[in-house]
């Protein structure tokens, strides 16, 4: 377990907190700002608990240059908004300056200040150690909040955390907790559920899994691959060309760890890569030739609602169809309502898996929903991520 902000004494020292605050922005508007919502609790906790707060962030992909198109000026607007008080934004090209340092020596507890977009510096996303040291000379303690980004070691991510003592904030404390403990600690049965389009995009995903499961079920795009290396006919369902012999390996992979692998009996085809395409149900051994794949069939959702009302863990990772579509979503909305009926530990680990679980209205009826798309993949890969790696252990 990492530390978090309630294991240090934050009163009266300067704290440094690294968010993710890449927020879309549509005309230098916010268009959705759940990312700053989100991280207000460990914000709010640090200036009532008599903190010096400064914030810090990427947006976007200015590559190293001050690219005032992802200055951070907006973000800045919406926290003093949303804590009704004024915040300190000093927006400098070189993102520490001596202006900076001195407001930062200069902070009050309880007061606010946010730092100019990270990536303004080439040296952020090079880990570099003199801007590491320029960071964390603005203060006596390293928060990491942002667990977007927390797979990635940059100086704001995890170079800073050489030169000061580092704590978890409380958005990546739940991550740890649930993604994590789902994972690596587990409460059995387990069954994790992997969709979306590509094998090739999971496959780690998929190896790692197979050590930990007691059930891994695939559907969506990647099952095709899967059908492919044992021998089906798949018409012209999505088929990762690369990765058949590699999907053949994980199907013996499985039967070698003794975990019950399962891929749908049935699929919903049609005849083109749209909604209101010609559609019908098949089993697996009957796919036609001019047909694609789009969905799992009613026989499919049975069995994997099954054995989803079985688990004690589920971990959710890929859509098991074209849920974009409402004529191919049937099965991924079967899938989602099984997790929101059961009663055990539900997480949701996928960006577009998230996406439909909101879609459906169900977000609030499962345990955890990750909020970081590469951060959640590399977590299910049981990868050290190094943003969480630099936090101290309790
Ligand atoms: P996540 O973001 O949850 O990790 P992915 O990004 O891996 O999920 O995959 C999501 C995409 O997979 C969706 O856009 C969905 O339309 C697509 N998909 C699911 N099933 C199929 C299928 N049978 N054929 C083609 N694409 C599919
Ligand atoms: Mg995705």
């Amino acid at each position: 377990m990492k530390k978090t902000v309630k294991d240090i004494d934050v009163s009266g020292k300067r704290v440094i907190v690294r968010c993710d605050f890449n927020v879309p922005l549509k005309d230098g508007v916010i268009a959705d700002d759940i990312r700053i919502s989100s991280a207000m609790p460990t914000i709010k906790y640090l200036i009532e608990n008599g903190a010096k707060v400064i914030l810090m962030s990427h947006l976007g992909r200015p590559d190293g240059k001050a690219d005032m198109k992802y200055s951070l000026k907006p973000v800045a607007d919406r926290i003093s908004e949303i804590l009704c008080k004024e915040i300190i934004f000093v927006s400098v090209p070189e993102v520490v300056n001596e202006e900076v340092k001195k407001r930062a020596e200069g902070l009050k507890s309880g007061e606010v200040m946010l730092l100019e977009n990270v990536r303004f510096r080439k040296e952020e996303t090079k880990n570099d150690a003199e801007f590491s040291r320029e960071l964390a000379g603005l203060a006596d303690i390293f928060v990491n909040d942002a667990f977007g980004t927390a797979h990635r070691a940059h100086a704001s991510t995890a170079g800073i955390a050489d030169y000061l003592p580092a704590v978890s904030g409380f958005l990546i404390e739940k991550e740890v907790e649930f993604l994590g403990n789902a994972v690596e600690n587990p409460e059995r049965p387990f069954v994790a559920i992997m969709g979306g389009a590509k094998v090739g995009d999971k496959i780690s995903v998929i190896e790692n899994l197979l050590k930990k499961v007691d059930t891994l079920i695939i559907g969506g795009g990647m099952a095709y691959t899967f059908f492919k290396a044992q021998g089906y006919e798949i018409g012209t369902s999505i088929l990762d060309a690369d990765h058949v012999g590699l999907a053949a390996e994980l199907l013996k992979k499985a039967e070698a760890a003794g975990v019950k692998l399962m891929l749908p009996v049935d699929v919903k085809v049609a005849k083109e890569f749209k909604n209101d395409s010609i559609a019908a149900y098949c089993d697996l051994d009957k796919i036609p030739a001019e047909m694609m794949g789009l969905d799992i069939g009613p026989k499919t959702q049975s069995l994997f609602v099954e054995a989803v009302k079985e688990a004690k863990t589920v971990v959710w990772n890929g859509p098991v169809g074209v849920f974009e579509m409402p004529n191919f979503a049937e099965g991924t909305i079967a899938v989602a309502k099984a997790l929101a009926e059961n009663t055990g530990i539900t997480v949701i680990g996928g960006g577009d898996s998230a996406a439909a679980v909101e879609q459906f209205g169900l977000a609030d009826k499962m345990t955890h929903i990750s909020t970081g798309g590469g951060a959640s993949l590399e977590f299910l890969e049981g990868k050290v991520l190094p943003g969480i790696a630099c936090l101290q252990d309790k």
